[in-house]
């Protein structure tokens, strides 16, 4: 799989909020800028079949009526996209619609090919074209639920997430895990430089780490663990 971290900034930094394409046609969140950012780059997004959310804040979600208005408007593809994420997500993404001034409930039903799966229990796992997708939950404050994702055992994305069981099984259950390191020190709604450490040595895995503040990326660039990435939005490997 090829797979590319679109953003790996928190909110307040010139970093693009974190997002992760995988192979053209999947991709993790889709946070405000995300349509130009794909464009920047060079990337076909009308390519992208599977859209998966973490959870419902704006840093995750706001790009998705920008996403849908120019793959179905402009470039007029009649495609179906999986929308996965959790419970309520095809109602919150009607009100973006509806907050942008765009098109209503009905209008996306008429013009836009969309299939959504909806989740609320601890762990799914869902097989879509060469990809099987384990949902796991995690644990991001007063947001429920939210999810981190695991793609054909190879890629997880933690999503917005305190250390938590669900985070233990993506690792566990990956070879790379692209995780929340927004904090020095982490707390119940994100994880920490302290959190990612531990992670890495009880597992020994490669830990890709995102959603950084700028405070963080400067910390973790000094403790030269090799298990542990920072990386740069655009960065790319295969795996
Ligand atoms: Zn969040
Ligand atoms: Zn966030």
């Amino acid at each position: 799989m090829k797979v590319e971290l679109v953003g790996t900034g928190a909110i307040y930094t010139k970093y693009n909020s974190a997002c992760t394409l995988i192979n053209e046609e999947l991709i993790v969140d889709m946070p405000n800028g995300t349509l130009k950012q794909l464009l920047k780059n060079n990337h076909k997004p009308e390519k992208i079949k599977i859209i998966l959310i973490t959870h419902m804040h704006g840093d995750h979600i706001s790009d998705i009526p920008f996403f849908l208005k120019h793959v179905y408007n402009y470039v007029k593809i009649d495609n179906e996209i999986t929308i996965i994420g959790p419970k309520g997500i095809e109602d919150k993404i009607v009100e973006l619609f509806e907050a942008y001034r765009f098109e209503d409930r009905e209008e996306i039903q008429e013009f836009m090919n969309l299939k959504f799966i909806e989740l609320n229990n601890d762990e799914y796992e869902i097989k879509l074209e060469e990809y099987k997708i384990e949902a796991i939950q995690v644990s991001h404050g007063e947001e429920k639920p939210a999810y981190g994702y695991n793609i054909n055992n190879s890629v997880s994305c933690t999503g917005d997430s305190g250390i938590c069981d669900g985070v233990e099984k993506l690792i566990a259950n990956s070879k790379v895990t692209i995780a929340d390191t927004s904090l020095r020190e982490g707390d119940h709604c994100h994880m920490g430089i302290d959190n990612i450490k531990y992670l890495t040595q009880k597992y020994n895995k490669q830990i890709i780490a995102t959603h950084l503040r700028d405070t963080t990326r400067e910390e973790l660039k000094k403790e030269e663990n090799r298990n542990i990435l920072i990386a740069e939005d655009g960065y790319q490997f295969e795996i």
